[in-house]
């Protein structure tokens, strides 16, 4: 097979259900735009028969394969391997649950053809999602934007589609924590979005709990932005000039009125005072610590259990493999 011009990446994570309807809807779409194109379903760790259903369709389709995964290691990182595993001059990153329409996919391509090295769906909808969600999203992209490196476009998600070039910057990045929202705008280039509604999830439930997207959020802010690690200078800072200040107005009062009792309280609470921020300030430092620690472990990013279809044709020095370092 000569090797596609369009891949589609699809992470999966328990989505058996969603299979069959999803590969009904998009393959048409995908045969419009050129008959090269390839579907690399990225199989996180399910524990029900999604691998078995995605086996069923490639068997009369051999433009779609897989890899799966021994075990879940998050869709950020199922992303990963996508990459490494999609062969296309461009690659379109999509939700297996129909939340991402796959006529899209039509319009992201013109762009790109269009010189646009990287084309973004942009929600204009978060109306299925709760109240709550949506505000604490919003919170995100406004701390984001005023504390960030970069910046985000906000409701721009991993549905997109990426140019090779971009592809590759993408590969090459070796960090762990990965925060993709992040890495796409980090890496630049020519860049649009077309807006899109989000649909309603088709089958089960969604994968993401509410502890998750905190700890997600969290990482994206660690991971670009240094101000968590600067702000405890600043309030070090006032903090001593305060104790400073407080110092003096005791003097000041001791001279004129004489001392009344000796301050016990006044301890305590300045005891609990400091060892509050010392306790707020290791933790910040533990946050980047074990950032240091998980990267320095250079652990591989993922392991393969198997290959299926084209995914199993890419040579495997391109492709970490069990053990191996994901860069020499
Ligand atoms: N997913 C994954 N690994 C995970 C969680 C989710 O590969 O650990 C996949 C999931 O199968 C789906 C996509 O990521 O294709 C988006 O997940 P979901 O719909 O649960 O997220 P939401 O739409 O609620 O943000
Ligand atoms: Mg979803």
């Amino acid at each position: 097979m000569a090797s596609p011009k369009l891949s589609v990446i699809i992470p999966v994570h328990n989505e058996s259900a969603n299979i069959a309807p999803l590969c009904e809807r998009l393959l048409p779409i995908l045969n419009r735009v050129t008959p090269a194109w390839e579907v690399v379903f990225v199989d996180d760790g399910s524990r029900d028969d999604t691998l078995e259903r995605i086996r069923e369709i490639g068997r009369d389709e051999p433009r779609i394969g897989a890899v799966s995964f021994s075990r879940n290691f998050g869709k950020e990182i199922a992303i990963a391997a996508g990459l490494d595993h999609a062969r296309g001059d461009a690659v379109v990153i999509m939700d297996a649950d129909l939340q991402h329409p796959p006529e899209m996919i039509e319009t992201f391509v013109e762009r790109w053809r269009d010189g646009y090295l990287m084309v973004y769906g942009q929600r204009t909808d978060r109306s299925e999602e709760t109240r709550v969600k949506r505000g604490f999203a919003h919170l995100f992209y406004r701390l984001f934007a005023r504390f960030g490196e970069i910046g985000l476009p906000e409701g721009a998600g991993d549905f997109r589609l990426i140019d090779r070039k971009g592809v590759e910057v993408l590969r090459s990045l070796g960090e762990k924590a990965r925060f993709s929202k992040g890495l796409y705008a980090w890496i630049g280039f020519k860049a649009t979005g077309v807006p899109f509604v989000v649909e309603e999830r088709r089958f089960g439930t969604s994968k993401w709990s509410f502890r998750k997207l905190f700890r997600f959020a969290f990482d994206g802010m660690a991971s670009f932005s240094t101000v968590p690690l600067r702000i405890w200078t600043y309030l070090g800072f006032l903090i001593s000039f305060l104790a400073i200040a407080t110092a003096i107005y005791f003097m000041i009062r001791t001279l004129l009125f004489g001392t009344d009792l000796p301050g016990f309280p006044s301890l305590i609470v300045s005891i609990m005072f400091f060892s509050g921020i010392q306790l707020m300030s290791l933790g910040i430092v533990g946050e980047y610590v074990g950032r240091i620690f998980a990267e320095v472990k250079r652990r591989p990013l993922y392991v393969v259990a198997e290959r299926i279809g084209g995914a199993a044709e890419v040579s495997s020095d391109t492709v970490p493999d069990n053990f191996r370092m994901r860069r020499a």
